[in-house]
């Protein structure tokens, strides 16, 4: 099983410009955050690693990315405060310590395990699939479906 945050990249590559009234704050830093965002395409990587998964029979779960983070992945204790700096995580509560990434990463697994778990609790009713998409050849104007994922 494969889980991933399903983050928001329209709001993450929004603008810090702000307006005339209230001007944005770190303008430049963000810019080139979101142009970094952009340039790697997170969301087109993990649409295809949502597709392969399928095409393999591995179930992807896409989970809720708030606080991933923030929380201890040994206590649950949450807090911005343990984070001191971006690549470090120190639960204020019990003291454990781990690369912030790392960190992160234990609590989107948890996260997909429950995902799984509720999917196993519901019967692992089969998964919906769209309907092939038709791509349509420019030059002759005929449609032809994609070859199907399944
Ligand atoms: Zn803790």
């Amino acid at each position: 099983m494969i889980a991933l945050e399903s983050l928001d990249l329209t709001n993450m590559t929004r603008s810090a410009k702000g307006s005339i009234e209230s001007p944005g704050r770190n303008v430049a830093a963000k810019s080139g955050l979101n142009r970094a965002l952009q340039d790697v395409a997170l969301g087109r990587l993990a649409q295809w690693v949502l597709v392969k998964a399928e095409e393999v029979g591995r179930r992807a779960c896409l989970v809720d990315p708030a606080h991933t983070s923030q929380r201890c992945a040994r206590c649950v204790h949450t807090s911005r405060h343990n984070r001191p700096s971006r690549d470090e995580f120190t639960c204020q509560q019990c003291g454990h310590t781990a690369h912030a990434d790392l960190n992160a990463a234990i609590n989107i697994a948890e996260r997909g395990r429950a995902c799984e778990t509720a999917w196993h609790q519901a019967g692992s009713p089969a998964l919906p699939r769209r309907a092939p998409r038709i791509r349509r050849r420019r030059s002759t104007g005929t449609a032809e479906p994609e070859p199907a994922t399944a």
